[in-house]
């Protein structure tokens, strides 16, 4: 099996040079000139909304969907012209689809029989990757007779089978419910690191993309808005539009003003009295991290962020009211109505959690705001 260490040095895998792909419908441009790396041995996760283009990418790399402008390279070759068979990539489908007339061992081996693989390297792969996905001797089982969750193992073994240099999973656990999804993006991750697979994997679910992925890609109308580590991306997110899509609802509209900008930029990070920064946002004035440049943003106060006091608290930055609360297994998310401003949503654990109808006081922690660039126009 390939060496699973990670060489940073090394030229990536699969690398897309401004891929553009258009649509006969009127403008409709499903790609625009999207920039993306997969290194070897390392997982890519691309994330966005339905509609913005993932199937379409791993389409275009495959080979299935033409491109209209720029190149994509395998192994540092140009794809241009070479057929979808030639380019040595998997893809697992969004619906994996598997054969309903084959058993799971016919299901697995149809890439390596149509390659013309000796009958004995058949069976041997075939129990080989059973054992990989957790479904040792499942080989003459009816596909019907399989579970969601089953049966996305075998179309995940299918997609190994032939051994791809690179392999694409559209959605890869879309369908199944929220406990075997959890449990089998542990599994997929531990089994992809194992094998040294290079994968790049598109989904809709950010607990998925971030569970799974070495790097995130988060697109947007056909267009990469980010692209990061999963915590680089979580800690700062592009823009307002992005840090809505990962889930954040903190977010407005804020000025920094002039203030003392030598004292600003000597506080060098330094949290004491002097160098506290503090935007005008609907809310009121709230405490921004040190070193924040004048001018305007967006803002995001993450939900750690906010701490809850009393109302009379002095170090209170906004007073609420809660609104509601929805318990989220280790904590409960409180929804806030702010004095002014729109509603923050603040975390807190389940025993310390004020009943609704309470009034509260909300103290802002600077070190998890952060400024966003402003909203266009
Ligand atoms: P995603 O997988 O992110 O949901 P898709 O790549 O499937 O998005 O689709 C991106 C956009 O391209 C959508 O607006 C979709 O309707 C359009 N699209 C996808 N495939 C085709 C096609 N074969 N013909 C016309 N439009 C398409
Ligand atoms: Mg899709």
């Amino acid at each position: 099996m390939a060496e699973t260490t990670r060489d940073p040095g090394q030229a990536p895998l699969l690398e897309l040079d401004g891929v553009t792909v258009r649509f006969d419908r009127p403008r409709h441009t499903a790609l625009d000139a999207v920039d993306l790396a997969v290194a070897e041995h390392q997982t890519v996760c691309v994330l966005g909304p339905s509609g913005s283009g993932k199937s379409t990418l791993l389409r275009a790399v495959a080979g299935l969907t033409p491109v209209d402008g720029g190149a994509i390279r395998l192994a540092g070759r140009d794809q241009a012209g070479v057929p979808a068979h030639r380019r040595g990539v998997g893809l697992m489908f969004q619906d994996h689809q598997l054969f309903p007339q084959l058993d799971v061992a016919g299901n697995i081996s149809f890439g390596l029989r149509v390659r013309r693989t000796p009958r004995a390297e058949v069976t041997r792969r075939v129990a080989e990757l059973l054992d990989l996905v957790g479904l040792p001797g499942a080989q003459r089982r009816a596909v019907a007779t399989l579970s969601g969750g089953e049966q996305q193992r075998v179309a995940l073994a299918r997609a190994l089978a032939p051994g791809p240099r690179l392999l694409m999973l559209d959605e890869p656990l879309g369908a199944l419910d929220r406990t075997l999804r959890e449990r089998l993006v542990v599994e997929l991750r531990q089994l992809f690191r194992r094998l040294g697979t290079t994968v790049l994997a598109v989904t809709h679910d950010q607990g998925e993309a971030f569970a799974l992925a070495d790097r995130v890609v988060v697109m947007r109308e056909g267009r990469v808005a980010q692209s990061g580590t999963p915590a680089e991306v979580w800690q700062r997110p592009a823009d307002a539009a992005t840090a809505r899509f990962l889930g954040f609802h903190n977010l407005a509209e804020a000025r920094v003003g002039e203030g003392d900008g030598a004292a600003d930029s000597a506080a060098d990070g330094a949290a004491d009295g002097a160098s506290r920064r503090v935007a005008d946002t609907p809310w009121g004035p709230v405490p921004v991290p040190a070193g924040t440049p004048s001018g305007r943003h967006q803002l995001l106060i993450r939900p750690s962020g906010l701490a809850l006091t009393s109302p009379e608290d002095e170090a209170a930055t906004v007073r609420c009211t809660v609104r509601a609360r929805t318990f989220r297994g280790d904590h409960l998310v409180l929804f806030l109505t702010p004095e002014r401003g729109p509603e923050l949503q603040a975390t807190c654990p389940p025993r310390s959690a004020p009943p609704d109808d309470t009034r509260v006081g909300v103290v802002v922690d600077p070190a998890e705001v952060v400024t966003l660039p402003p909203a266009a126009g």
